[in-house]
């Protein structure tokens, strides 16, 4: 897909399409196995640039470098955090718009093999604008494109993170939960998912990738005809419309009722459970009553209530429900399906749904490595 070009920049490696690549060598007089050979190598989780494909002669590399991109991704600033297995990229796109994504290592326990999960951006910004969450507070930058979207995850699996392994011999997930809302650019963000299956590229298999929406329900009865494979999570946050439409705006347009509905539809035509993340604001949406409605909606179906505690933004109004509080309602969810209780991970990097980013808002990446490195 080659919409949404930036002014001035090249076509990048992460989005091309093997044919157009294919035409491109063709037109040079090489070979039509190099397609394949490019893309490989440029998917290799030891490449960092053209140069490091070195089955490829050093003058067509140096002719992929002058029309092609490696990377949509200009400059990256990152940060670590509970002793390097939080990692949070802030990246700048060429036309200078800046998206996050996450690296989450949780380490090998008992029989359970070590688990990578990349959570990364659709958007720059959010228009959704929900009031608890960084990204909505900032506003709505522009739709990511697809080789945006794939080159965050690109980022983790290349040097120095390697993070996938070598053709992804590690355990991993990749998760649509940073910036922005997935299924309002759900053209590019079902092109990306394509792009990281492709078995030419990273082949990454669609049950370790999970889209998470506001509840966009359109968009969520798309992904059972075109992407059945890939799993849905829903951001609830509330069991009543009038909760429902403060801390989750998109609502006023989908209310519970259509929001569930697809969720069910997705569950009963994938034969798959669906994910309903749910917030825990303290006084908020963590009462009794809410409990029981959020037991109610969640009975009887192929359902399964993620609780996650309020990562509370700059200035926020808000904090999270106490552990007590929020064990309290896992009880009361219990009633009506299985129930997770969730940590933050990567609070101390302000890891949750674009908070770093609105943190060095208004500063260029440079400035605030600078600040960073005097702190
Ligand atoms: N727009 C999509 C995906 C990105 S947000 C969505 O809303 O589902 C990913 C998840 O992070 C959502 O469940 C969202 O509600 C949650 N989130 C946003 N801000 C948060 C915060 N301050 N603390 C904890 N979770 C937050
Ligand atoms: Fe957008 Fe999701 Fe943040 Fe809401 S929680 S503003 S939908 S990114």
């Amino acid at each position: 897909m080659t919409d949404l070009p930036i002014a001035g920049a090249k076509p990048a490696i992460s989005e091309i399409d093997q044919t157009q690549l294919a035409a491109w060598l063709d037109a040079r007089g090489e070979p039509a196995f190099r397609a394949g050979q490019v893309l490989a190598g440029a998917h290799r989780s030891s490449a960092s640039s053209f140069d490091d494909l070195t089955d490829i002669p050093a003058p067509l590399r140096a002719a992929l470098a002058a029309d092609f991109r490696f990377t949509t991704i200009a400059d990256n600033h990152v940060i670590g955090a509970d002793g390097g297995l939080t990692a949070k990229a802030v990246h700048q796109l060429a036309d200078g718009q800046r998206i996050e994504s996450v690296l989450m290592r949780y380490p090998a326990r008992g029989r359970t093999a070590e688990r990578t999960t990349i959570c990364i951006s659709s958007q720059a910004g959010c228009a959704v604008n929900c009031p608890f969450c960084a990204t909505g507070q900032a506003g709505f930058g522009r739709h990511l494109t697809p080789g945006e979207i794939v080159d965050q995850v690109l980022h983790w699996h290349r040097p120095p993170w390697q993070a996938l392994g070598e053709d992804g011999s590690r355990h991993y997930n990749i998760v649509f939960m940073g910036m922005g809302e997935p299924l309002n650019n759900a053209d590019r963000v079902f092109e990306a998912v394509r792009l990281l299956n492709d078995p030419a590229r990273l082949g990454i298999g669609a049950r370790h990738i999970t889209v998470s929406t506001s509840g966009n329900v359109p968009g969520m009865d798309r992904m059972i005809d075109e992407l059945p494979q890939v799993n849905l999570a829903i951001s609830l946050h509330a069991a009543t419309d009038a909760l429902r439409d403060e801390l989750v705006p998109i609502n006023r347009k989908w209310p519970i009722r259509e929001v569930v509905g697809a969720g069910r539809r997705f569950a009963a035509r994938t034969g798959r459970r669906v994910s309903l993340e749910y917030v825990m604001i303290d006084g908020l949406n963590d009462t009794d009553e809410q409990g029981t409605g959020l037991a109610e909606l969640a009975r009887g179906w192929r359902s399964h209530v993620n609780l996650i505690p309020l990562n509370p933004t700059p200035g926020s109004r808000w904090s999270g429900t106490p552990a007590a509080g929020i064990a309290r309602f896992a009880e009361i969810v219990r009633d009506g399906t299985t129930v997770t209780v969730r940590d933050t991970r990567g609070r101390e990097i302000e890891a949750a749904c674009g908070q770093l980013h609105a943190q060095l808002s208004g500063r260029s990446l440079n400035e605030a490595r600078a600040a960073a490195a005097t702190a």
